[in-house]
């Protein structure tokens, strides 16, 4: 099973979750409860954001990933 990594949009909470791809992305920090965004650590590229776009969903003008900061 795949480990993501999730970075809290608010507080920078940075934790790790193991769930199948399958699985309901995490959409709550930890910590705070604010809303996270799943990264992927190194750099890489692939797996991530395909699909759900389940935070980009708040920015239907620019499109998935237009608006978001690590892009
Ligand atoms: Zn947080």
């Amino acid at each position: 099973m795949p480990t993501y990594v999730y970075e809290c949009q608010s507080c920078r909470h940075v934790f790790e979750v193991v769930q199948s791809m399958s699985d309901a992305p995490i959409e709550v920090c930890t910590k705070c409860g604010k809303k996270v965004k799943r990264i992927i650590p190194n750099g890489s590229v692939g797996i991530i954001f395909k699909g759900s776009g389940f935070y980009c969903k708040d920015n239907p003008r620019s499109g998935c990933c237009g608006g978001c900061d690590k892009h």
